[in-house]
């Protein structure tokens, strides 16, 4: 630590849609500054090239911000430690890198990934862990030489000591042993001159002066390699603390293939973001008993203590959040402020422009617009089983049309009609049918009707995580595909796929 001052910060990935676990991370080390009047910074670790999206950053960004945690320093805001985007970086770590490489805390790796899995094969069989076994520690610094000279790929890997325990301090769970010998060689740098989530992790903690880091669980155990760099580096470390991942309420890791956990699902379904908060605070700090649970801001701040924190997996019960939510409107928004959420919410001038122009052609009266238009308003529809005989295809082909979807509609980097109509076509040709009627179950899951104004135009303004949560309450009324079906399902589409 070079400062005295609270310095924390939330480090998101933008691989995906910004998860709920995201806004929980940010809540905490965003108490913490405030508490102790630090500061609050926001990176983005877009190490990945391959995964790292801008669009991704920005609607990360953009959920963040509507759940009112103000970042002091980040790549939109500035600050004295930028730039705040890792890929804007590259040259700070390869020069970190060099320098454990010239004391011999970092090695050259030149193994293939041929090698590298024959290694894996044997390690399994021989019901060892998987780890680096070593091989390219053993050359010499000539060999290294003409290797390098010859034009070979590498990887920059950490060396780890061979025997020994790695004592991590988690500021909640107290000491956590791990045996070196369990700890793997990571790569540090690709053979790409790319840095890696750890390398660019320790360094950008350290230049900017992050004091504290609170971070999920996932990442206990890259905390030995992490701290093996601080002390290469001769840094002393942040302090740690590793937050349970939320569970759902049958304690199995909240995942959005069972449950919405998108930040951005809570604002389409209509929740206001103070409650997701307030929620979210709750499952780290309880309220005494007899304490009003209602909290804002402010309140959750002063009263924030990591003491409190349970180390076992807060459960995600969504009705508490709803119960929290209606408190919210009925006793926090005057009658000015609650039509300017509901405007903030779905009734835009730009998004009512949108749906005016789509509706208008498909309606007799104005007053037909209500049922036309319901569900842009709505969060789950009341549907049945029986609600899908209208789909004129056979209940297996719905099935694994809606199921392939959900899987690949998350994969989309763009999230727009005209993606979503290519999805749909895909799953259309695998199946062998014609897109029409490919999407008729899919109006009926996502519209309630089989027939609406166009259903791709309706998809991207519901926006991807209430769609995800349409189709998998239609996939729950017409069985939940198995894990064979789903294997079934996907190598279907990739046998069409590469078949063309
Ligand atoms: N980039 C990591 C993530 O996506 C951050 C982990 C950390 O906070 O060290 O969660």
């Amino acid at each position: 630590m070079n400062s005295t001052r609270v310095r924390t910060r939330v480090a998101p990935s933008p691989t995906g849609d910004p998860h709920v676990g995201t806004a929980y991370v940010a809540l905490f080390n965003y108490c913490f500054a405030r508490q102790h009047g630090g500061d609050f910074i926001l990176r983005i670790e877009d190490t990945d090239r391959a995964r790292s999206t801008a669009e991704s950053e920005g609607v990360i960004l953009e959920a963040l911000r509507w759940c009112g945690l103000a970042w002091d320093e980040g790549p939109d805001v500035g600050g004295p430690f930028g730039p705040y985007r890792q890929s804007e970086r590259s040259s700070i770590y390869a020069s970190y890198a060099e320098q454990l490489l010239a004391s011999g805390d970092a090695f050259k790796c030149f193994c293939t990934p041929q090698r590298l899995e024959e290694m894996r094969v044997a390690q399994r069989a021989a019901g060892r862990p998987s780890r680096y076994d070593g091989h390219c520690l053993t050359y010499s610094a000539q060999e290294v030489a003409a290797r390098e000279a010859a034009g070979e790929p590498y990887v920059v890997r950490l060396r780890v000591p061979d025997e020994g325990v790695c004592v991590v301090n988690d500021m909640r769970r107290g000491p956590i042993e791990f045996e070196y010998t369990s700890v793997d060689m990571q790569v540090l740098v690709k053979s790409d001159g790319m840095p890696t989530y750890h390398l660019a992790n320790v360094v950008d903690d350290h230049l900017m002066e992050i004091t504290h880091v609170f971070r999920g669980e996932e990442w206990v155990s890259s905390a030995p390699k992490h701290l093996l760099l601080y002390s290469y580096f001769g840094w002393l470390p942040p302090q740690l603390l590793h937050l349970p991942l939320l569970r759902n309420p049958d304690k199995s890791k909240l995942s959005k293939r069972k449950n919405p956990t998108g930040i951005l699902f809570f604002r389409e379904m209509g929740y206001l973001p103070e409650a997701l908060i307030n929620f979210l605070a709750l499952l780290a700090n309880a309220v005494g008993d007899g304490e009003d649970e209602l909290l804002d801001l402010p309140q959750i701040v002063q009263r924030f203590n990591v003491a409190h924190v349970p180390i076992g997996g807060p459960v995600f019960d969504l009705a508490k959040l709803d119960w929290l939510n209606g408190r919210y409107i009925r006793e926090r928004l005057d009658p000015a402020s609650f039509l300017q959420r509901v405007q903030d919410w779905a009734v835009s001038p730009q998004r009512l422009t949108r749906i005016a122009t789509l509706a208008a052609p498909r309606i007799e009266r104005l007053s037909d617009l209500g049922p036309l238009l319901a569900f842009l308003f709505s969060g789950r529809l009341a549907l049945t089983a029986q609600s899908f005989d209208s789909a004129k295809l056979d209940g297996p082909s719905i099935r694994c049309a809606l199921s392939l979807s959900l899987t690949e509609f998350d994969k989309l980097a763009t999230w727009n009609a005209s993606t979503i109509e290519g999805v749909i076509a895909r799953i259309a040709a695998a199946l062998g049918k014609k897109p029409r009627e490919v999407a008729r179950p899919f109006y009926i899951a996502i519209t309630g009707s089989p027939t609406s104004i166009p259903l791709y135009d309706s998809m991207e303004l519901l926006g991807r995580d209430l769609v995800r949560e349409r189709l998998r309450n239609a996939l729950d009324l017409l069985g939940t595909p198995t894990k064979r079906e789903l294997q079934e399902w996907e190598s279907l589409l990739q046998s069409a796929e590469a078949a063309v």
